[in-house]
Parts: C-alpha cells; structure tokens; sequence
C-alpha cells in the first residue's frame, strides 16, 4: 500500500461519482462530537458500533484520546465544533489494549536515539522545558483517562452552559461500549 495506491482509487472514486452516497453539510446530524483514540480498530468500528453514519458528528483523535491541558488543539477543535458547528454533546471515547497504556518512556526514547535523533537534541529539548515523560507516558487505567479528559472538558472556562459531556469506553474487538461518566439527560 502507498500513497499511489491511494491516488489511483481515488480516481476512479470520482468518476464513478461513488461521493454521491456521502453528501451531507458541515453541521453534525446528530449535534456531536466524539473525541477518541487514533487507533486504526476503530477507523470503521466505531461508526457502525454506535451507528454513526457520515454527516452524523464531528470526529476528533490523538493517541489515547488524551486530554490533559484545557488549550491544547483538541480542546480547541471540541470548542469550535460547539460554537460554530451547533454540537451540544461531547463524547470522550478511550478503548481497551490502547497503545497509550503503559508507555515505557525510556524505550520511546531509545528508539528516538536508535532513529538517529540525537541525545544533544533530546536534552536539548528537556532544558526548554518540553518534559517527554509527561508528554508520552499515557495512562494505565483507560476509565481514569477518559475521566480525566472528560473532567477537563466539563471544567473548561470556555464551554457554555447545557453542553453534556459524557465519557465512554469501547471494546477495539467487539465494539462493545461502556460507559465511564454521563451527563444527565
Ligand atoms: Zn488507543
């Protein structure tokens, strides 16, 4: 697989006008958006395991589905889908076996060096205050996680009021959900 292999396909996409099925406008059917992890289970497992259909929510991802600053871009794309594109329910979904669980951060950082990034760069880094261990360790529960980034949205200074913010966590196998916090309905 490569990028051609993309390119070529996407050709043929077009021409068969297969978008046709797809079309929808920016505002999210079902006024959401659901934060989650990057991971490539869920790419299309999640959508059809809470039958959400293109159109239906604004989608946002990191790895881990991790908050932990209230600025950080994430929270800045949730306030955006609350403000400008009518969301009123935020959806924080973490998952099972989550790469993010239990970083080793000593290995990450091995494997920087073994990639040819050197120590004089890493330290470099650590002296300007960017702390690898906070920026990569993850978590070990994923209930405390998506608690945590829930807790973070809730409290933010800039979310409006009657905005439900509620914190799940799906199954990558089964795509069975459960839920972690929920906001009153
Ligand atoms: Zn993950």
């Amino acid at each position: 697989m490569s990028l051609q292999d993309l390119l070529d396909f996407n050709q043929k996409f077009v021409e068969d006008k297969s978008y046709e099925a797809y079309r929808t406008d920016v505002y999210p059917n079902k006024k959401m958006v659901i934060f989650t992890c990057m991971e490539s289970r869920l790419l299309e497992l999640l959508h059809r395991a809470l039958n959400l259909e293109n159109g239906d929510a604004k989608i946002v991802k990191n790895a881990g589905a991790i908050i932990r600053k209230p600025f950080d871009s994430i929270v800045k794309s949730i306030l955006v889908a609350v403000y400008n594109l009518k969301a009123d329910e935020v959806i924080v979904i973490g998952h099972h076996d989550c790469g993010m669980s239990n970083v080793d951060v000593d290995a990450l950082k091995q494997r920087m060096l073994d990639r040819g990034i050197s120590e004089e760069r890493l330290n470099t880094l650590e002296y300007s205050g960017i702390d690898l261990d906070e920026e990569f360790h993850g978590f070990t529960e994923v209930e405390n996680s998506v608690t945590q980034s829930t807790e973070i949205i809730r409290n933010h200074p800039l979310l409006p009021e009657g905005i439900k913010v509620h914190g799940l966590v799906i199954d990558p196998h089964t795509g069975k959900v459960d839920v972690v916090t929920r906001d009153g309905e």
